[in-house]
């Protein structure tokens, strides 16, 4: 029999667990303070009764994300973390500190499906999708490796490993936890997803109607350039992106942020910023210039200081707000794009 996941159950499905076992409905609440508690083995549940306990040692189970490593950057203080699951898999997870608090990185599988030609963690492709308690267990692992310090993590960016919206069900769930009462209790005004732009999915998740913001790693202005780079751009057009884009924040009120590694001589001309201007007018949008990081086993370099200056200010005068994203981690590995399986620093 496969052990199911409790953390990851909703109260009701919890309640119908226990209940069909022929366990009383309250028994489901004793389970969830104890989870939510951070107590992950079912015998230290003390006040439930010997043979619920004894069935959920058999049927249940609480999967476990622990540190296998921990790497502090001597540069920012940013921390990376390789954390283990259950099954012996590795994720990375960072964690950085901002003026608003600490935020953290979290992976949402183990690999990624997507093959973007600029990105590490697509480079062995997809092993398997993570749980939604596996998420959660992210911020808790982080915050007991920082009990120390007493960090609090008050912000969450789906930005580590993974496509989120291929593991949607997964990650719509681990949102719906995050804001639960009990739990590690995060506002959904202090999430960003990003993805490489499923349009399907984009479709979807604005049919939820959540106060989290979207990222969209776009990269390029035009099908030809994209398509170069990241293969999703094959079965969705630009347009088709944009446009699922515009009705997204059209609907939700939530301005897009859009996702642009600036890669030295491919997609870092002023004709691409002006082309890219020309796409994002007149939406509720944002740009986030990334200064592509470099990756072991792949060619690309980093745009020029000067270029990303001048592709800003292409897009500044032509009304599209965008900012310049910090690296932060340099030195432990820790940017967009490096975070790998067997990744060691
Ligand atoms: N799969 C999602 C989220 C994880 S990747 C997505 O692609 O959006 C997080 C961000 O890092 C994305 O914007 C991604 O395009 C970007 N990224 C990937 N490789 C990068 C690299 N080498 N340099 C800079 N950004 C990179
Ligand atoms: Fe996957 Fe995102 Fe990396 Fe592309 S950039 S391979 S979608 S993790």
């Amino acid at each position: 029999m496969d052990k199911r996941d409790v953390k990851s159950m909703t109260d009701v499905e919890l309640t119908a667990f226990v209940t069909a076992a022929g366990f009383p409905a309250f028994r489901a609440k004793q389970i969830r303070s104890f989870l939510d508690r951070g107590v992950t083995d079912f015998d230290k549940m003390q006040n439930l009764p010997a043979d619920l306990r004894a069935f959920l040692k058999e049927a249940a189970l609480v999967p476990s994300v622990t540190v296998e490593k921990r790497f502090v950057s001597a540069i920012d203080g940013t921390v990376k973390y390789l954390f283990r699951l259950s099954d012996g898999e590795v994720v990375e997870s960072v964690l950085m500190h901002y003026k608003h608090g600490w935020s953290q990185c979290l992976s949402t599988q183990v690999g990624c499906r997507m093959g973007c030609s600029f990105c590490a963690t697509g480079m062995e492709g997809l092993v398997r999708n993570l749980l939604p308690s596996e998420m959660i267990a992210q911020i808790e692992a982080a915050e007991a490796a920082e009990a120390e310090q007493n960090v609090r993590v008050s912000h969450i960016v789906l930005m580590g490993m993974g496509e989120p919206l291929d593991n949607y069900d997964n990650v719509l769930r681990f949102l719906q936890m995050l804001s639960e009462e009990g739990g590690v209790h995060i506002g959904m005004r202090h999430v960003s997803l990003s993805t490489c732009g499923l349009v399907d999915k984009i479709r979807r998740l604005q049919e939820e109607n959540l106060q989290l913001t979207l990222s969209v790693s776009l990269h390029a202005p035009n099908d030809e350039l994209r398509r170069q780079m990241m293969p999703v751009a094959k079965r969705w057009s630009v347009d088709e992106l944009l446009s699922a884009c515009r009705d997204y924040a059209s609907a939700t009120s939530r301005r897009i942020s859009f996702e642009y590694a600036m890669i030295d001589g491919v997609n870092d001309s002023d004709e691409c910023a002006r082309e890219l201007a020309g796409k994002l007018k007149g939406m509720l949008c944002h740009v986030n210039l990334i200064p592509a990081n470099e990756v072991r086993g792949k060619d690309h370099k980093r745009s020029k200081a000067e270029r990303l200056k001048a592709f800003s200010d292409i897009l500044a005068a032509r009304g599209i707000p965008v900012t310049v994203r910090r690296t932060l981690g340099a030195d432990i590995s820790a940017s967009c794009g490096q975070l790998k399986r067997n990744e060691q620093v």
